[in-house]
């Protein structure tokens, strides 16, 4: 984990380093009166300020997500213009309606705002520059197809003439099919067979205004042929590849070797066909896509640079430029950190929308060109914020530290060593001291293997090794500096968190690409975060885990979480009769949730069955004068659902047990209770959410 080290972290553009210093310095200070070994010393009194810090919340959620008196997460879906509701709240109403958890919440207020922000920053900057042309964007689909999602953005973009954008053929039945708002773009993107190019086309007669973007050279003949062969004149796009690099994950987007687009030569090309089948005067956009979660303001700029000026000689080659488009990429601040971090954006929506309209205008004034309709396809940055899933942990195992018991004289000599470690632990030798108990423990365990140390001993070995860190934590925890080789400290002693989810379903890209997203508790932020700890999901994969977080420096081994609280036992009231249910233990734990935001772009589509967890339940909140108001419930997969998808038939799968439960009946390896009893709870189960009873 090289990339941890201190000396290499980024340099952050703090916005508020003071405060953050400060509170780190009154933490320390309660810190030095502690006399707990592992846990971390309670502050006296915890507020929902110190969570908002903590957890960064405004940084990555305003205005959406803030934290409420009673420490639950408020989301306001309507960011500044009012209203707001208890996400800890609904998620508790949405369960007395047989909604559970794991859970998906769409906020399309969220989704409605981040639409109208992106418009009023592009009107802005129209305004600042006095830009003599218009905005027109358009929503790349391939971002969240999810139909509830596609219909309302279009609702939300009628005022803006709001369009989208299918980036293959399945989108574009989608896009075909859902916009209807006069004037606004279809873009088509992605390859294109003959039917593509000819359904596009087709659309113009609908109303649409759909624009073919090439992005291969083969497609320029298939464009050709089919205008001939329909009698429409479609509006032609050129996808450019750039030799303006992107940086970080999706750099690869742009350069010329990048998958899409056209490289200069064939544009000069494509302009050539397209001008001896005299079908110049079709070629009216330009397409560049640099990449997603650009989180550097000065590639947006370098790109624009360079796309302009192809714009510029594309209408000098007699083509007739009305757009120019550039991509998507906006980013998201994940982190809330503000820099070029990879999970964060040095620059603001505003800046954003300021460097392209001011970019073009000046490639415009230079050159003497009409100033062309600005095109955008910024797909993170429009679904990411609205929807949040929700989901809880259902126990954890936690690391033993406590005060070991003082060794005998007859004990093992590794293990009075490492008692010895443990007592002279101080603030001068904790590094050495770590050391020399990683070297004991490692001795413990190669003696184990020889046959000379017993198995209880070996244990107590490993316990007082633990005791040995935890107190060396401790320490650690208190200096300014942490040297490097203790930085796996907190690793280790971290607690793991059994989360009721599947990273590859609900957040495949945490998996993937590890890409962070922020993860908090929605409840208890009035209560100090005492324990550490990662996070194991359901799956039987040792890869299902999410153990990088959000932070304002690099990113975080370990997530502040609370302790789980034992239920409290309940007595039920003499007289009402026994529910059935009473039957069945009640959990050991409160209900404890945590929340999993910014997570709407590109994570539903992308998630996969690993383990044939399905998808999850989905619910849409709007807000309303009085509250809010479910909008939809989509209803996770049953395991029949996810079953069916691997080609087994539940009925068959019934039949097959039945069967089995008969003969085993027969042959008295089984009582009739029993078998009844399998074969309902078989039954049962097919019909079942495929995560975990909550
Ligand atoms: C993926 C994609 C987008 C969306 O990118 P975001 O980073 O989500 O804004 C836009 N245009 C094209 C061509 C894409 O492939």
């Amino acid at each position: 984990m090289g990339k941890q080290s201190i000396a290499t972290k980024r340099e952050k553009q703090l916005e508020s380093q003071d405060d953050g210093s400060q509170a780190q310095e009154h933490r320390l200070d309660q810190m030095a009166h502690s006399t707990e070994p592992a846990q971390v010393p309670s502050k006296q009194s915890w507020t929902i300020e110190d969570s908002e810090e903590l957890y960064r919340i405004q940084g990555w959620g305003e205005p959406y997500f803030s934290i409420n008196a009673a420490g639950h997460i408020t989301v306001s879906p309507k960011g500044d213009r009012g209203g707001s509701l208890d996400l800890f709240e609904l998620v508790n109403a949405l369960k007395q309606r047989n909604v559970g958890l794991p859970l998906l919440i769409r906020f399309s207020d969220i989704l409605e705002d981040r639409i109208e922000r992106l418009n009023a920053c592009f009107s802005k900057a129209i305004a600042r520059y006095s830009y003599d042309g218009v905005y027109r964007g358009v929503f790349p689909v391939k971002c969240n197809q999810q139909r509830h999602l596609i219909e309302a953005l279009v609702r939300f973009g009628k005022p803006h003439q709001f369009g989208l954008e299918a980036g293959s053929k399945p989108e574009l039945l989608i896009a075909l099919a859902t916009l209807d708002t006069p004037g606004a773009l279809l873009i088509c993107n992605g390859y294109k067979d003959q039917e593509y190019v000819e359904t596009a086309m087709l659309a113009r007669r609908l109303g649409h205004t759909p624009i073919i973007v090439l992005e291969q050279l083969e497609e320029v003949e298939l464009v050709i042929e089919a205008s001939r062969r329909l009698q429409v004149q479609p509006i032609l796009g050129i996808r450019a590849k750039l030799s303006a690099k992107g940086i970080g994950r999706w750099g690869t987007s742009a350069g010329d070797r990048a998958k899409f687009g056209l490289t200069i030569p064939e544009v000069i090309n494509a302009v050539e066909q397209l001008r001896s089948a005299g079908m110049l005067d079709s070629l009216q956009l330009l397409h560049f896509h640099i990449g997603s979660q650009i989180s550097a303001i000065s590639v947006v700029k370098d790109a624009l640079r360079e796309a302009s000026q192809i714009y510029a000689e594309l209408v000098r080659l007699g083509a007739n430029m009305q757009y120019l488009d550039v991509g998507g990429g906006l980013g998201v601040d994940y982190d809330g950190s503000k820099t070029n971090f990879y999970a964060s954006k040095n620059y603001s929506m505003q800046n954003y929308a300021n460097d392209v309209i001011a970019a073009i205008k000046d490639m415009c004034v230079a050159r003497g060109l009409t100033m062309p309709t600005i095109v955008s396809e910024s797909g993170r940055a429009i679904a990411s914020h609205q929807s949040v899933l929700v989901f809880d942990v259902l126990g954890t195992s936690d690391v033993i530290s406590e005060i070991p018991e003082l060794p005998h004289d007859d004990d093992p000599l590794i293990i009075r060593n490492l008692y010895e470690t443990y007592q002279s632990i101080n603030v001068d030798n904790y590094q050495e001291a770590y050391h020399d108990a990683t070297q004991f423990k490692e001795e413990a365990v190669s003696i184990f293997g020889f046959g000379f140390l017993s198995l209880p001993d070996r244990a107590r070995a490993e316990r007082l090794y633990w005791a040995c860190c935890a107190k060396i934590l401790q320490i650690a925890r208190q200096q300014d500096y942490v040297p490097d080789d203790l930085e796996d400290l907190e690793k280790i002693m971290a607690s793991i968190y059994y989360v009721n989810l599947s990273v590859f379903q609900s957040a495949p890209d945490s998996w993937a690409i590890d890409q962070l997203f922020p993860i908090l508790p929605i409840h208890r932020l009035d209560e100090e975060p005492t324990c550490r700890g990662t996070l194991a999901d359901l799956t039987c994969d040792s890869d299902g885990k999410i153990d990088q977080f959000i932070d304002l420096r690099d990113v975080k081994y370990v997530l502040e979480l609370h302790p789980l609280q034992p239920t409290e036992q309940e007595n039920p009231k003499s007289g009402e009769p026994t529910h059935p249910s009473a039957l069945i233990p009640p959990p050991a734990y409160a209900p404890y949730y945590l929340g999993l935001f910014l997570n709407g772009a590109y994570q539903e589509i992308m998630g996969n069955l690993h383990n044939l967890f399905g998808d999850t339940n989905a619910v849409h909140i709007k807000l309303t004068p009085k509250g809010y108001q479910i909008e939809h419930v989509v209803k996770g997969d049953t395991m029949t659902e996810v079953l069916g998808y691997v080609q087994y038939d539940s009925e068959d799968l019934i039949e097959n047990i039945r069967r089995r439960a008969e003969q085993a009946l027969q042959e008295n390896r089984i009582t009739l209770q029993e078998s009844q009893l399998l074969l309902q709870n078989y039954e049962r189960s097919l019909s079942r959410y495929t995560y975990l009873a909550s």
